[in-house]
């Protein structure tokens, strides 16, 4: 008797019916009431096809049976067992100067993340670059402590010779803004260098906010670029961790900063991003102050990156805290899409995004392939966050990239080495988790954060969930997603 299996995939429910999450393809299919019974008849007790016609026979006609199981085998959604599955193919990404012979194709650079000073006027108690957790000591360290304008210049360079036809320039901190003056000069540089080379190059900046004086703001209308901004929410929360370097709070600094870019700044949304601690985590009073308040379009949330020892690192029942109030604001989320209005809870839009693209990943982020941060002297690192770390240095905007080392960090850790993960039904949108978080936590980027594994795959199931819900109920909102243009990956 040659038994069925099933394969890997995830079932969940949405609008009234059973959908498929195959996690080799990270295709979604949505079920018909046999295909359902077919699958159940298959998972948990071993069964032939005939097996399986016998098992449904009281609610269907075995022809139909044996149509179904032969769909669920083409999509590989079950199999035989002792046939092995489809594992995800250790294939490395290509690189041009490391490809081996016969074989075609780059990934280009996409976004460079220029850290243009490792200087703060805020001291925020959870940064993961001043306190505690930091890799790179700022204050101390042989790195010059602002990017001097040659080497923002030189950083261009690399950017535009490394990129394709579009490059997204970041510019990051420290505080960004205390360097605006080679923030300014490198935006008129990369774009004369761009035209001259008939490439498209844009740019955004994460700020904290303090330094936006109408000059600045001025400045950064004219040009276009946009802005990520990292603050709290309401007083007492963004006072908590966000303060000067004298204690006191920034929220009553920043307000009405943030207020008047918003107002000036229409041509590009101007995102808040919030990091939640275990102090803070009021997800919806914070969302409401951010957006009605305060005025943003789009707010993201993250939980702070810290070792677990930290009064504010949010242990299992903020998690579950934390997921139960994502799940009721992207029911909202859902209630405005069904209506093609905007909501702005920026998680939600980022995720169905992936889902809807069908992302597979076989690294967790873009960090050492598409987008790789620069540090004050000109160091490339993975990204902003280990910019200035020897230990994950892969060259330098000068003499490129050190090819063997970006390859030697690939091959170590690719989402196939990462052995917890193997069984994870969702690994193709997580892929282990940030490798910066993993080396504070565990002191190595090839970890996967396995202290948040519950979180991802519940959020990961509630998006699934509303992928299901849009497409049944109004998939023409879907189809914006397929007009998405590549975005540079949100910088904080
Ligand atoms: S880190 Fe956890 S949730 Fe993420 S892929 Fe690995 S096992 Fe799954
Ligand atoms: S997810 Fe982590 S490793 Fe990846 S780019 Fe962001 S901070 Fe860097």
């Amino acid at each position: 008797m040659i038994t069925l299996a099933p394969r890997e995939f995830h079932l969940f429910q949405a609008a009234g019916r059973d959908f498929l999450y195959l996690v080799p393809s990270a295709a979604i299919f949505a079920l018909d009431d046999i295909t359902s019974a077919v699958l159940a008849a298959v998972t948990g007790t071993k069964r032939s096809e005939d097996g399986v016609v016998d098992a449904l026979a009281e609610r269907f006609d075995g022809p139909t049976v044996r149509e179904a199981v032969a769909d669920l085998l083409s999509v590989r959604a079950i199999g035989y067992e002792h046939e092995p599955e489809s594992r995800t193919p250790r294939v490395l990404p290509l690189i041009p100067a490391a490809l081996p012979t016969g074989r075609t194709g780059v990934i280009p650079l996409t976004t460079m993340v220029m850290n243009v000073t490792n200087q703060c006027n805020l001291a925020c108690t959870y940064c993961y670059e001043y306190g505690e957790d930091k890799i790179v000591d700022t204050e101390h360290g042989r790195k010059p402590k602002f990017m001097s304008e040659q080497t923002a210049r030189e950083s261009v360079e690399f950017l535009l010779r490394e990129s394709g036809s579009v490059a997204h320039l970041t510019f990051f901190g420290g505080e960004t803004l205390l360097n605006f003056p080679v923030l300014q000069s490198t935006v008129a540089y990369g774009r004369r260098r761009a035209a001259e080379l008939g490439k498209s190059i844009d740019f955004s900046l994460t700020t904290n906010a303090t330094l936006l004086k109408p000059e600045i703001i001025a400045f950064l209308v004219e040009n276009d670029v946009g802005v990520t901004i990292s603050i709290d929410g309401p007083r007492e929360m963004q006072d908590r961790f966000r303060v000067f370097h004298n204690g006191a709070g920034s929220y009553d600094v920043v307000a009405p900063r943030i207020k008047e870019l918003l107002k000036r700044h229409r041509s590009k949304p101007i995102a808040a991003r919030v990091t939640l601690t275990s102090a803070t985590l009021d997800i919806t009073r914070i969302y409401r102050h951010l957006t009605e308040e305060i005025g943003f379009g789009e707010v993201g949330f993250a939980p702070v990156t810290t070792s677990p020892g930290q009064g504010y690192a949010i242990g299992e029942r903020g998690f579950d805290s934390m997921l139960a109030q994502f799940r009721a604001l992207a029911q909202e989320w859902l209630a405005c899409s069904l209506e093609n209005r905007h909501h702005g809870f920026s998680n939600v839009t980022e995720s169905l995004e992936e889902i809807h693209k069908g992302v597979s990943k076989a690294y967790p982020c873009g960090a050492g392939l598409g987008l790789l941060g620069v540090s004050t002297d000109g160091d490339v690192a993975l990204c902003h966050r280990f910019a200035g770390s020897d230990a994950h240095k892969l060259g330098t905007v000068r003499d490129g990239v050190d090819r063997d080392a970006q390859v030697a960090f690939l091959e170590r850790n690719h989402i196939a080495d990462k052995t917890d993960c193997s069984r994870c039904w969702a690994r193709p949108l997580c892929s282990g988790g940030c490798y910066h978080e993993a080396h504070v936590r565990y002191g190595t980027t090839t970890h996967p954060n396995l202290h948040y594994c519950e979180w991802i795959r519940g959020w990961t199931d509630t998006c699934l969930r509303l992928y299901g819900e849009l497409s049944e109920r109004n998939p023409a909102f879907l189809a914006r997603f397929d007009r998405e243009e590549v975005k540079a990956e949100a910088v904080v």
